[in-house]
């Protein structure tokens, strides 16, 4: 374990303390075996549902159980092994999830659980082997083992099995995606105000619903974080994101800024540094949503946050900075006035949504008068949303 790994793990366990009493206890994880081929197994206090996969960039193997306490001393493994790091954390919704990094890409060869008997506890067991880029990339599609949940992007259906094994069940194909459009502020929180006196939060609702509108006709399913004037805290809007399973979070927004003449659309993803000052400035602003309705934000740890970007969501970033370039690139085809410093990152709280590639779109400066007169006017938010819509489209046929 690298001390990064070591802090990491420090801080998870900081964040299990605060968490509920979970039944579930990991007790034990070896590593065994030599060379191209090895086995996982993870000791348990319980039966647990779970289920395995591999993901590229890093290569890693997840396995994600119930959620469970992390009671692991030291890890017992080979000398030499293919597992470089193991990370774990909970994911939300009753399940947690531990990653195996790994030094080459590698495969699953089968998956199972065995039931406790003879002194022995429940556990969970993962053979795997080396393999080539390529046939990792095939095997991403895959999963093994008994727990549903819609979340996963590249969820499939079919998978190896050996007949030996115990039975196994296997996750339903993906049905059509799933899109979760967060209108940002509502209710007490206006968001910028308008140099015509519009604000934010009607804008962006507006803007949102001529979205859904288009995503649905075109067979995406769409949720709203909110589809009415009500406050949502930032917290929850992400909470929202992952219980409903989305495939995709766009954040929608307006921005406001001293100099009147600036104008143009941004698209931001989240990052744990802010990529220069004013998107440092930016995401103050958003993030005090919660703050202007009262909300007492000093329980939050950004230490937690920090595990939780770190955990699973290195693949979801790249994602969302694809998505982000090209929503930029879509919105600059269509029409639609783009800032000349287009693409940026911050700690944005509501792009926490971990296991969601997701992005926030400013749409433009509401203390320009022109443009906020744009904004206002329902042709031109239909073009935005088109624009958005366009750009989801060139996403998933590139996912
Ligand atoms: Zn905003």
């Amino acid at each position: 374990m690298s001390f990064k790994t070591a802090i990491s793990v420090f801080f998870a366990c900081f964040l299990l303390f605060l968490g509920p009493a979970w039944a579930l206890d990991v007790n034990s994880v070896r590593i065994g075996g030599h060379g191209d081929k090895e086995r996982i197994v993870v000791e348990l206090t319980g039966k647990s549902q779970f289920r395995a996969f591999v993901l590229q960039s890093p290569d890693r193997i997840i396995i994600d159980l119930d959620d469970f306490n992390w009671k692991v001393g030291k890890m017992s493994r080979p000398p030499v092994t293919l597992v470089k790091d193991v990370r774990f954390g909970s994911l939300g919704g009753g399940k947690g999830r531990l990653v195996l990094e790994t030094a080459t890409p590698v495969i699953i060869k089968s998956a199972f659980a065995i039931d406790k008997s003879g002194g022995q506890p429940d556990r969970i067991v993962v053979d795997f082997a080396k393999t080539s880029a390529a046939v990792m990339k095939e095997a991403t599609t895959q999963q093994m083992g008994n727990m549903k949940m819609p979340a996963e992007p590249k969820a499939a259906s079919k998978t190896v099995k050996k007949s030996s094994e115990p039975e196994e069940k296997f996750a339903p194909a993906k049905a059509r995606k799933l899109i979760i459009i967060d209108p940002g502020h509502g209710g007490q929180d206006p968001g910028a105000l308008g140099v015509n006196g519009a604000y934010e939060k009607t804008i962006v609702l507006a803007v949102g619903l001529e979205l859904k509108r288009q995503l649905e006709k075109a067979g995406y399913r769409v949720e709203m974080t909110r589809a009415t004037d009500v406050f949502i805290p930032l917290g929850e809007r992400v909470k929202f994101a992952r219980k409903k399973g989305g495939d995709l979070f766009v954040s929608l927004h307006a921005d406001s800024i001293s100099r009147s003449n600036v104008t143009g659309a941004s698209v931001y993803t989240l990052s744990d540094t802010a990529s220069d000052k004013e998107t440092a400035k930016l995401a103050e602003r958003e993030n005090k949503s919660d703050l202007i309705a009262g909300i007492d934000l000093s329980h939050q740890e950004s230490d937690v946050a920090d595990i939780l970007i770190n955990l699973a969501a290195r693949d979801t970033m790249n994602q969302s900075r694809y998505l982000a370039k090209t929503v930029i690139n879509t919105l600059d085809q269509n029409n639609v006035k783009i800032l000349d410093t287009k693409y940026r990152s911050a700690g944005f709280a509501v792009l926490k949504a971990m296991d969601i590639p997701s992005i926030l779109v400013e749409m433009g400066y509401l203390t320009n008068r022109q443009e906020v007169e744009r904004l206002s006017n329902s042709a031109y938010r239909t073009q935005v949303a088109s624009a958005l819509k366009l750009s989801i489209d060139k996403f998933f046929q590139r996912n």
